[in-house]
């Protein structure tokens, strides 16, 4: 085509690279908002969606040739102007890539390839090659057509030279787009006397007159399948309205509505507050715009809270955004908002279809539903006049994306919140270290729930040393507890606290670790060689012979299996009916929530798990949860072990008792006397933060210091350290602590060899600068050999 004119413009791809692409948009494109459009972009062989970023530093022209934009996909941006502006202090605080943080804002099936397609606007000419093939108002994909022409044609001037006689057009989609549902709607063709119509039928078509009837009730169009239900009509007596000519049957676009199958039924009379809860509402009404942190215990009634500074700020004409760890986004929970706010909730998660996801999107797009319930993507949900944002379990680490793009969906949430100027309500039993600490300083106001509702008491905790048991995995009064209740009824919970992963070495008889001596974190365990060895800074020791604290000689590495403790308890308890939970049962769309389900009908009396059995479930018929190997948890080589295991306590034993019956918790442990199982079989929130922030301030985490991380990773087993080494040499910044380039404790995923370093500072932007070094170190190696640089802001997983 030659250069026409156009300036060129910055275009975002979602790779992992944090540079844009320069191209020329063609004049004819250039109209209206162009941040954030959609467009389709050659790359190599390719086709691709990319985002048109204005509004960036103006691109230089590049030494490359500059190719053309070949079409818009959006004729406006699909995000609201405030989710550019959102998106953008994402990818510039995460030092994420641009097209990727675009692509994670959008729903699903909007970005990847795509293929272009033609409209005719008018039907073929008898003899033209299109005839028999395409017909008016259709749509197919260009290559399908040229595939379908006779081969000696020149079939894509062909189609050109048709648009360009303004005969068909063009147009770009996604290769993987959702396909849209559609459904029949009924109208009537002449509204006057419709009712009079319907009475003069009666006698003789008696259903028929009842479908006028309900198309007489209103003035729209109504669903074909809805009005035949409402009037007990079939098919036939529809049929003939339409050949009579009274009624019109027309084609239109439907939405999926993911709140159609959980069932929401009784209603929903809200209760009066407590004194507490009502406070709790005052402060976040009275004070719009900030951040709140309601620390409350469970069963405290945050719940209740959040409905009502919701209904509050729907009242206003407001909408609200209400973010939940993905495993306890469960019919449930859905459903206890659906009874409150019948007809303004959706949910968006990643077990819904990409059009279920679509359709939902576009509903709090449009303010159609006013409520969005999901996990930590649905933080860029896209809509209008938000009034609130709820982060329920603020705590929870599944709001760290562990992958590119890695933001933290609370994190994002607050900042989301100050840039709107609404509040921001923080929810947990068990707050973060980073979110208390902020509460503390006073960045967030403290709003505590001490007590559960109407008095019910908090369980009674009692701790068994796991040495002293009889048999090795489960205690006798963990086995006479589950046996007195399920004789009575009752159901219990027993979670396995297991490494999994990451072999440590732990004293059999007492749980002893070894630390760091510089980052005060667990050492890894390391067969081959027999060492122990710190993942962060690289420190190593042989690995223990005898315990230096008990003197005894037999170490653990892993932990209990949760197959050992089902087959025990199968034989002591032989009638008790387990149901298992873990990451083996739970693979599919929907298992978890079916076994969560069939433990709430009562087919089971235990529920027995790995840390999944903890999150936000409410079953009111149990009553004893039993913990094995609690401090195992403690071992594991992160500096967050102490908090991961002290929040783990406190959520499962917040799931015993929830009813009117009185709940018992048994926590089996190596130590009895570590500070952070007893605060927390104490539920002594306080002392737990004052024991770990001690720990914490000495070297350096957060909530006192902040953390970057950075992996390289790639097939090539030398490069990879090499090059991590190339990026990281001879840095001299006095303000950040940086350790060597490590082997990643993970080494190698899939078939990529992995090596991190871990830079520590008091000061973010001096963190942020040292990565954008490290960045544009990386960006000036070459050959790069394939080796990619990940950047983990904040990060949550360090393994
Ligand atoms: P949390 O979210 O802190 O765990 P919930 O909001 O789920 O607590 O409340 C626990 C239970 O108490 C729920 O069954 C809820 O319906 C009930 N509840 C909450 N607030 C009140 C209230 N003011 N009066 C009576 N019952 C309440
Ligand atoms: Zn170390």
């Amino acid at each position: 085509m030659g250069s026409s004119p156009g300036r060129l413009v910055q275009v975002a791809l979602n790779r992992p690279i944090w540079c844009t692409y320069t191209y020329r948009l063609p004049e004819r494109l250039d109209h209206g908002d162009l941040d954030g459009c959609r467009v389709a972009v050659p790359l190599g062989k390719d086709r691709l969606i990319g985002y048109i970023l204005e509004n960036e530093d103006p691109p230089e022209t590049p030494s490359y040739e500059v190719r053309e934009i070949l079409g818009r996909l959006d004729r406006s941006p699909m995000l609201p102007g405030e989710i550019m502006r959102l998106i953008r202090w994402c990818w510039s605080y995460y030092q994420a890539p641009p097209g990727m943080m675009m692509a994670a804002a959008h729903p699903p099936g909007t970005s990847g390839k795509v293929i272009r397609r033609i409209t005719l606007l008018t039907e073929p000419a008898a003899g033209h090659p299109l005839e028999g093939l395409l017909r008016k108002d259709e749509t197919v994909e260009v290559s399908s057509l040229t595939e379908g022409l006779e081969s000696d044609l020149d079939s894509l001037k062909l189609l050109d030279g048709l648009v360009a006689a303004g005969k068909a057009r063009f147009s770009w989609t996604p290769k993987s787009s959702p396909s849209r549902l559609t459904e029949i709607a009924v109208e009537p063709v002449d509204r006057r006397n419709l009712t009079s119509l319907a009475h003069s039928i009666r006698k003789k078509a008696p259903r028929q007159a009842e479908i006028l009837f309900h198309l007489a009730m209103t003035d729209e169009p109504l669903a074909r399948k809805a009005v035949l239900r409402a009037a007990g009509a079939s098919l036939s007596s529809m049929a003939s309205l339409v050949k009579a000519g009274r009624v019109r049957e027309i084609r239109r676009e439907k939405l999926r509505d993911p709140m159609a199958d959980i069932s929401i039924t009784g209603q929903d009379i809200p209760p009066k507050l407590s004194e507490a809860q009502y406070r709790a509402m005052r402060t976040i009404l009275d004070n719009p715009c900030g951040t709140h942190l309601l620390h409350g215990v469970t069963g405290s009634g945050k719940t209740e809270v959040y409905l009502r500074v919701i209904s509050n700020v729907i009242e206003k004409g407001g909408s609200a955004l209400v973010l939940v760890p993905e495993i306890s986004l469960t019919p449930l929970t859905v459903s206890r908002f659906g009874r409150r706010f019948p007809g303004l909730v959706t949910v968006l998660h990643s077990g819904m279809s990409p059009g279920e996801r679509m359709d939902s999107w576009t509903m709090a797009r449009s303010g159609e539903r006013r409520i969005v319930i999901g996990p930590r993507s649905a933080v860029f949900a896209p809509l209008p006049d938000l009034g609130v944002i709820v982060v329920d379990e603020e705590h929870d680490g599944s709001y760290k994306q562990n992958e590119l793009p890695r933001y933290n969906g609370r994190d994002v949430a607050v900042v989301r919140g100050s840039q709107a100027g609404i509040p921001v309500i923080l929810g947990s039993a068990s707050p973060s270290m980073e979110t208390y600490g902020n509460a503390l300083s006073g960045r967030y106001s403290l709003i505590q729930l001490p007590e559960r509702i109407d008095g019910v008491p908090m369980p009674v905790t009692s701790l068994v040393k796991a040495g002293d048991m009889k048999h090795p995995l489960l205690s006798d009064q963990l086995l006479a507890g589950i046996g007195k209740r399920t004789a009575k009824g009752e159901q219990c919970i027993v979670l396995i606290n297991r490494r999994g992963f990451s072999p440590v070495q732990a004293c059999r008889n007492c749980g002893l670790t070894r630390e760091c001596p510089d980052c005060g974190i667990n050492l890894t365990y390391h067969k081959k060689g027999q060492a122990l060895r710190c993942h962060y800074c690289g420190y190593w020791e042989p690995a223990m012979v005898k315990c230096p604290r008990c003197g005894f000689g037999v170490f653990s590495h892993l932990g209990p299996g949760i197959q050992k403790v089902q087959e025990a308890l199968g034989e002591l308890l032989p009638r008790t009916r387990i149901i298992r939970m873990d990451s083996d049962t739970t693979r599919g769309r929907r298992s978890h929530w079916d076994i969560l389900r069939s433990f709430a009908n009562g087919e089971g009396d235990v529920l027995l798990g790995t840390q999944m059995v903890a999150k936000g479930h409410d079953f009111s018929n149990v009553t004893l949860v039993g913990i094995i190997a609690a401090d195992m948890g403690l071992s594991f080589p992160d500096f967050r072990a102490a908090e991961r295991t002290f929040q783990l306590i406190l959520q499962v034993a917040g799931r015993a008792g929830r009813g009117s019956l009185p709940g018992e918790v048994i926590v089996q442990t190596l130590d009895p006397d570590d500070k952070t199982i007893l605060a927390a079989s104490a539920h002594d929130y306080e002392t737990f933060w004052k024991d770990e922030s001690a720990v914490r301030e000495v070297f350096g985490y957060p909530p006192f210091g902040h953390l970057v991380r950075f992996v390289w990773s790639g097939l090539d087993k030398v490069a990879v350290p090499s090059i991590a080494r190339m990026c990281m040499m001879e840095f001299d910044q006095e303000d950040i602590l940086v350790s060597p380039v490590q082997e990643a404790a993970f080494s190698r995923i899939g078939r990529r060899w992995r090596w991190s370093a871990l830079a520590r500072s008091g000061s973010r932007a001096a963190l942020a600068s040292f990565s954008r070094e490290v960045r544009r170190r990386m960006d000036g190696i070459t050959p790069r050999k394939g080796v990619r640089l990940e950047i983990d802001v904040d990060p949550n997983n360090l393994l």
